[in-house]
């Protein structure tokens, strides 16, 4: 017998990559990475575990991957609300984060989020905020894998006062977490639209040379590219790619304006695409033309975007939103299926992330990064296809058990290594403090 730390037992086990829903089979973890998917009978004979785990009911599935965040904002959650983008940028969120935002923020906001993402299934976030050192080093606390983003801006922050120091900071931070089990980095710039040539260009040459990813809120809003073709000539996808940006380095988050043209370009220069459905539809911006990204060929991955603007980090609403609105929107009803959902919140997230070869399916070899959905649950009886019963009727709700690098990070439905309580206390006392504040959203 063959000793490992932990053997799965589940129901179902769908592991997206190679592309399959296996019944009564066990997933083997040793050394925190996956070491074997097989039938539950032969894994009993062969392994004997330190811990056995048996989910009768249940789908175990790769841990989700929400590929595009921003954990600290949960603390700005609801305050903004009812406003389009660009007045909710300007009126609501900016004020309050020049007011706020430090690293205390950023710690709290984090942890909230990591404690919101972890117990709905998520192990894996890919970070856009200020202080991404902070970030990272509360998901490595909470025992979570994130993409933290390095921020590249040409105005001042809290984090750094001009585009010099964005730059300085942000490869010492890549040099920092080079190698870490948790923590990779990706750069990362709210929009093309507020940065010049010589910085994109700055940016081009440490893609390159770092092989690194690029994240950037792309195709929102109609603003945004008007402003582009009127200042550059071009959308702005089409001026990344004359400024040679557009490669799979590239992760072009909403695509909700991708045009024909813009969706030929993705295919041809393989960039990604996050999909984050709910904040497209509550901030008024539209749906991202996600069927015709699908035939083109793009990787079209998932993201909850911040909780100020889609409320809540919850990815199996995503995939169930995104299959519905890729349904309604192209007639055609299997647009995106059940299984595509899926891989498109866990396997398309870290491909989009540079991290394929650590997570996002339960292949031998990876980090045993893993979710289990309990189906046993009402909406979800009967089963017939149990992916099509966690997209379909599933909700976060069903998640049970959570590891990360195969260590617990959810277990019955509690957090391993988070004090659930003492995260919500600290939350609190940043929104008692802010209502105490004059500072806070203004319509005009
Ligand atoms: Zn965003």
């Amino acid at each position: 017998m063959e000793t490992v730390d932990t053997l799965v037992c589940a129901r179902w086990i769908a592991t997206v990559d190679p592309d399959a829903v296996l019944a009564d089979h066990a997933l083997a973890i040793r050394g925190g990475r996956i070491v074997a998917v097989l039938p539950r009978a032969e894994a009993q004979a062969r392994y004997a575990p330190l811990e056995r785990v048996d989910r009768p009911h249940h789908l175990c599935t790769p841990g989700l991957v929400n590929a595009h965040t921003h954990a600290a904002m949960t603390l700005l959650r609801g305050l903004a609300d009812g406003l389009p983008l660009e007045a909710w940028l300007k009126q609501g969120i900016w004020p309050l984060e020049r007011r706020w935002v430090g690293t205390e923020f950023v710690r709290d906001g984090t942890d909230l989020a990591i404690a919101e993402m972890l117990a709905a299934g998520i192990t894996c976030f890919g970070d856009m905020y200020a202080f991404p050192e902070v970030a990272a080093e509360r998901a490595v606390e909470a025992g979570m894998r994130c993409v933290a983003g390095l921020v590249i801006a040409e105005s001042p922050t809290a984090w750094a006062g001009h585009v010099d120091e964005y730059f300085a900071k942000s490869l010492d931070l890549h040099d920092a977490f080079r190698d870490h089990p948790l923590v990779s980095t990706s750069f990362v710039a709210h929009g093309a639209t507020g940065l010049e040539d010589a910085t994109l260009e700055r940016l081009r040459v440490l893609v390159d040379q770092l092989d690194s990813p690029l994240v950037m809120h792309l195709h929102e809003t109609a603003g945004e590219i008007d402003a582009c073709r009127r200042r550059h000539g071009a959308t702005p996808v089409a001026r990344l790619a004359r400024l040679g940006l557009a490669s799979p380095s590239l992760v072009a988050v909403h695509a909700v304006r991708f045009g024909a043209e813009d969706i030929e370009l993705a295919a041809r220069t393989g960039l990604h695409v996050v999909h984050c459905p709910t904040a497209n539809l509550k901030l008024g911006s539209g749906v991202a033309p996600v069927p015709a990204l699908l035939a083109a060929g793009v990787n079209v991955a998932l993201g909850s975007d911040g909780a100020a603007s889609a409320n809540d980090l919850d990815l199996v609403r995503e995939m169930r939103l995104a299959s519905l609105l890729a349904a309604g929107t192209s007639g055609d009803a299997s647009a995106v299926a059940p299984g595509l959902a899926l891989r498109m919140a866990t396997l398309a997230g870290a491909e989009a992330l540079g991290i394929a070869d650590r997570t996002g399916s339960l292949t031998p070899g990876k980090w045993a990064d893993v979710t289990c959905f309990d189906l046993g649950r009402l909406p979800a009886v009967p089963v017939a296809d149990p992916v099509a019963a966690l997209v379909g009727s599933g909700g976060r709700d069903f998640v049970t058990d959570v590891w990360v690098a195969g260590r617990r990070a959810l277990s019955g439905g509690r957090l391993a290594r988070l004090d659930a309580a003492d995260v919500v206390t600290r939350a609190t006392g940043w929104r008692t403090r802010m209502l105490a504040d004059h500072t806070g959203p203004t319509r005009e």
